[in-house]
């Protein structure tokens, strides 16, 4: 064996021969470490991403009963709801991190973090390829090759640029913590060189410029924040420039917040006016240059081009490209994201799972199954269900497929509920079943995906987490629901998600709030369950004491305006 291989074993069977050296080869030019598990009784699971998702599953997770090996190229876990903040300093960045290895750190035992990136998922020999992220070079031996039994994906998304020419290039994320950082430095910036003596007033103005692109909850919460940072905090150490500061928010559709209630959406594009922030609806970025970006109208088709001194890009996310590259090999590749099914198996892969932002539930799957519930109940019930036959279909589906449930509960399948509604008080009337078929296909068009939220991500990472803690109880005692094609019964109960609202921070410490039965709040006492519930959510007591700290703070000297 090369030195280095030696060195590697003994470093191994130093911490307890969980991970034996097995071969050594070249892999992208760079020396790479196979692991086998010879020694190790327990069954791997290879975690990768320390987000919402990772992180939740390995919070809940019995790591005794596992070998877990973790794999992200950050060694901690963001609190992303809160970077907005960051941008603006009204959080410091160190406040909303935890160290993974905190996390990982239980008195049940610990998993094995690698500060690593994969960027190959290898199914057929249940292999994941990793690289170090680190930058100082470390004469070739960054590579890494772990092998699973389960593979947890929970890689999450990147910023999506639709491919807009110059948005890479020129425009800001909000993204990652490092994102928010430079946001901080560069409106600073801005202030700076717009104070410079030698500026023109129109280049003063373009200094001066913030365009926010994207009108949804984060890009709405920046402007705000934004807004509150230059209202509260830059116009008294600039104010010779403050009169020539401006704010725009550009989005493609007609309304901002266009996911929340419509009263919620007034409100905020009320405040805005009233604020100064200048919202354009209907208006789609076509290209950024360094000095100008350029929109298109979407109802008259004129292009006009606004020069800026910053811009911030938040106009969804897209697909990793490690993920684009798995979704290729195992034929998934004319999708955005990985298809699942409910109980959050890759579709066509033995022992993976996936969960957050770069995963969703396979609705056609779904509906397909619920076509074969509804003709098995045909078949048997020769064309004609009674009203009570029908419900108790309907409490099948919802048994197994809580989207459906969802669904109904939102009142959003008015066909269904509508025919229902007819025969109130008569149980034993019989219904045309094909009246129902149709009814249900129409889910398929507009039963919406689940969000991509932390809230989904966690909710998810919980429950796989606990599935792995019954494992081995469940394969003895399967109680769960019964399959719907073939025999037998499913080893869980599919994922159900339960949502526990939202929120829109607006700004001037007034948020807007939409809570679970479409019950809506807006204003100063929304923000204050803002801060609770945001605290209360913190991964950690250190965190959490960090971000009181740095609100208290912020009340008591404003935000701290130097370029670090
Ligand atoms: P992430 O949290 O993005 O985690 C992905 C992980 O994968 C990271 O650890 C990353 O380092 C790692 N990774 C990436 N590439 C690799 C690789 N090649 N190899 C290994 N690891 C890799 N949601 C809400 O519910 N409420 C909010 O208020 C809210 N506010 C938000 C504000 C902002 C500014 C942003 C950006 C998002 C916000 N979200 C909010 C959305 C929420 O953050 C995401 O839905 C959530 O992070 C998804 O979790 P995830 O685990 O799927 O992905």
């Amino acid at each position: 064996k090369p030195p280095s291989s030696q060195l590697l074993d003994l470093l191994f069977s130093n911490s307890g021969g969980l991970v034996a050296y097995s071969e050594s080869k070249s892999y992208h030019g760079v020396s790479g470490v196979a692991s086998s598990q010879a020694d190790n009784k327990k069954k791997r699971v290879v975690v990768l991403g320390t987000g919402w998702a990772g992180i939740s599953f390995l919070k809940n997770l019995d790591i005794s009963s596992y070998d877990v090996q973790v794999v992200s190229p950050r060694n901690y876990f963001a609190f992303t709801p809160l970077l907005p903040s960051v941008t603006c300093g009204t959080v410091e960045a160190r406040s909303i991190v935890e160290p993974i290895r905190n996390i990982i750190k239980k008195k049940s035992g610990e998993a094995t973090f690698w500060e690593a990136e994969c960027f190959k998922i290898d199914t057929k020999n249940k292999k994941v390829h990793c690289q170090s992220t680190q930058k100082t070079k470390l004469d070739g031996k960054e590579g890494l090759i772990i092998d699973y039994d389960y593979l947890v994906v929970a890689l999450g998304a990147r910023a999506n640029t639709f491919n807009t020419p110059g948005v890479a290039e020129n425009c800001h994320f909000l993204k990652e913590v490092e994102d928010a950082q430079n946001i901080r430095r560069s409106v600073i910036d801005c202030f700076e060189k717009a104070s410079l003596p030698n500026l023109s007033e129109e280049e003063k103005k373009k200094n001066l410029h913030f365009v926010v692109v994207g009108g949804g909850p984060t890009g709405v919460e920046f402007a705000a924040e934004l807004h509150d940072f230059i209202d509260e905090d830059l116009v008294n150490l600039y104010p010779k420039v403050k009169d020539l500061v401006k704010i725009t928010l550009l989005e493609a559709g007609d309304h901002i917040l266009n996911m929340f209630d419509k009263r919620i959406t007034a409100f905020a594009e009320e405040k805005f006016q009233r604020d100064g922030i200048d919202v354009k609806t209907g208006s789609m970025v076509v290209e950024v240059t360094d000095k100008a970006i350029s929109t298109k109208e979407r109802s008259s088709g004129e292009i006009s081009s606004i020069p800026y001194g910053m811009v911030v890009w938040s106009t969804g996310i897209g697909t990793r490209p490690v993920i684009t590259e798995f979704m290729k090999q195992i034929g998934q590749s004319n999708r955005r994201v990985l298809a699942t099914d409910e109980w959050l198996r890759v579709e066509g892969c033995d022992g993976i799972y996936a969960l957050g932002d770069c995963a969703t539930i396979n609705q056609r799957k779904v509906m397909e199954d619920i076509s074969m519930i509804f003709s098995k109940a045909d078949k048997d019930m020769s064309g004609k269900l009674t009203v009570k036959q029908f419900q108790d279909v309907i409490d099948d589906i919802c048994e197994r497929y809580p989207q459906v449930e969802l669904y109904l509960k939102n009142k959003r399948m008015k066909d269904i509920r509508g025919l229902l509604k007819d025969f109130e008080g008569n149980d034993t009337k019989e219904l045309d079943i094909e009246k129902f078929k149709l009814a249900l296909s129409q889910v398929d068009s507009q039963m919406k995906n689940l969000p991509a939220t932390a809230q989904v991500a966690a909710q998810q990472g919980s429950y796989l987490a606990n599935c792995f803690n019954h494992m081995k109880e469940c394969e003895e005692h399967p109680e769960g629901p019964p399959r719907i094609r073939g025999s037998g019964r499913h080893r869980f109960h599919p994922f159900r998600y339960k949502h526990l609202g939202q929120f829109a921070p607006l700004g001037g410490e007034q948020t807007a709030a939409q809570l679970p039965g479409d019950w809506v709040s807006i204003g100063h006492s929304s923000q204050w369950l803002w801060y609770s519930v945001y605290a209360s959510k913190q991964v950690s007591w250190r965190t959490r004491v960090m971000v009181i700290s740095d609100w208290t703070r912020r009340f008591i000297f404003g935000r701290d305006s130097s370029r670090i």
